[in-house]
């Protein structure tokens, strides 16, 4: 492979990170959530590292990240799916025995009409929108479509097995939005149960509240980040004192090494210029690939974080787009080839994807899953 770059990929690491999980959730199962590609690493043999580590659950957005999880093998005991327009591969998901989320009545319908159609019992988990105001049913929409749910339920068309929700706020532990919306969750689960309902799983927890809201567990958590090893509330704590390692490390090889004099202008429009004779080493990684280019450096401010040897340098200059420059020092040693690291565990001071994430101020999330698949990833 000449690609001189790669996320290497511990998947001991996330299975470990799940059982830490689980021991910050004891009385819930684990949904480890794998969209986006497991968050960059990986679909399926991060979800299969999640199910050794504990997880019985797995969670993605997209309906063919699911279906693609049971083509492959992966046995986790459930599988749920949950974003999905019109003429989705609804069949498809339940004769792979995945479960669906309802949104709305039409999504009803079209499980229902998917279930006949294959003639098995849907699983559906119905979606409520407590207070983030994104996908879901309102609680209003919810009493006027639990009577056809039920109708449907009484048929064998679906099992209503799971009522779920997500928080707007869950970063901030303390926030008032956080019990407003377990209220509103709690008042969703009695309706449900009330008409009938037999519901197995009840679910709201992301990472940041399966750490810090434990009120919130119930009967399944859904972490994502946390799985992969970053914090998801890093203005509270860092992945080390949850318990937590980051799994991916991305590193690369030193494409050239030159000296240059001082005042020399470094990337496009010389946003930055050494200031003293210097080494310029050129790491073969861009923005195509996923490198932020708001962590570009400058004159006033070093750049994304770029481990070198024992020495933690930053990108000088702008961000490129298959490129970044790093100002090695008058007195280095790298040469052309030389292993660097732009993020990985935090190890001894090394770089992290939150630090990235600082750097071009975005969250930790976006370093990750913004990795192109350009970048190979190397399991460990
Ligand atoms: N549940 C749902 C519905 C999500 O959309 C996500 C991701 O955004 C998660 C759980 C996992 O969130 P986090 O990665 O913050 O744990």
């Amino acid at each position: 492979m000449s690609f001189p770059a790669r996320a290497v990929v511990d998947l001991s690491v996330i299975a470990s990170n799940v059982r830490s999980l689980r021991a910050h959730a004891p009385t819930a199962q684990l949904m480890a959530v794998v969209k986006a590609d497991a968050y960059g690493h990986g679909l399926v043999p991060s979800a299969r590292a999640a199910v050794a580590g504990g997880a019985t659950w797995l969670g993605t957005a997209q309906m063919d990240e699911a279906i693609a999880l049971r083509d492959a093998g992966v046995t986790a005991p459930r599988v749920l799916t949950w974003l999905y327009a019109p003429g989705a591969p609804i069949a498809r998901a339940i004769e792979a025995d995945v479960d669906v989320s309802v949104s709305s009545a039409p999504a009803l319908d079209e499980v229902v009409a998917a279930a006949r159609l294959v003639g098995r019992t849907a699983r559906v988990h119905l979606k409520v929108d407590t207070g983030l105001g994104r996908n879901g049913l309102t609680p209003d929409g919810l009493a006027d479509l639990l009577p056809a749910a039920l109708r449907a339920q009484a048929e064998g068309a679906v099992a209503l097995v799971g009522i779920w929700s997500h928080l707007a706020f869950a970063d901030e532990p303390d926030h008032a939005t956080v019990r407003a919306q377990h209220d509103v969750f709690a008042d969703a689960v009695r309706l449900a149960e009330a008409a009938g309902a037999a519901i197995e799983v009840r679910h709201i927890a992301n990472s940041a509240a399966t750490l810090t809201s434990p009120q919130v567990h119930y009967d399944l958590v859904r972490p994502g980040i946390a799985v992969y090893g970053l914090s998801p509330v890093p203005q509270l704590g860092g992945p080390g004192d949850y318990g937590l390692v980051p799994a991916m490390t991305l590193e690369a090889e030193l494409a050239t090494v030159k000296r240059v004099p001082a005042g020399h202008g470094v990337s496009y429009a010389h946003q930055y210029v050494t200031p003293h004779e210097t080494r310029l080493g050129v790491v073969p990684l861009g923005y195509a690939d996923g490198i932020p280019r708001h962590a570009s450096g400058s004159r006033e401010r070093s750049g994304g974080p770029i481990r070198v040897g024992d020495r933690t340098l930053g990108v000088a200059g702008r961000v490129c787009m298959d490129q970044v420059v790093v100002d090695l020092g008058p007195d280095a040693t790298e040469q052309a080839g030389d292993r660097v690291e732009l993020f990985g565990t935090g190890a001894d001071g090394g770089p992290t994807a939150q630090d990235w994430a600082v750097a071009a101020g975005t969250i930790s999330y976006e370093i990750v899953t913004r990795l192109s698949g350009s970048v190979p990833r190397e399991y460990v």
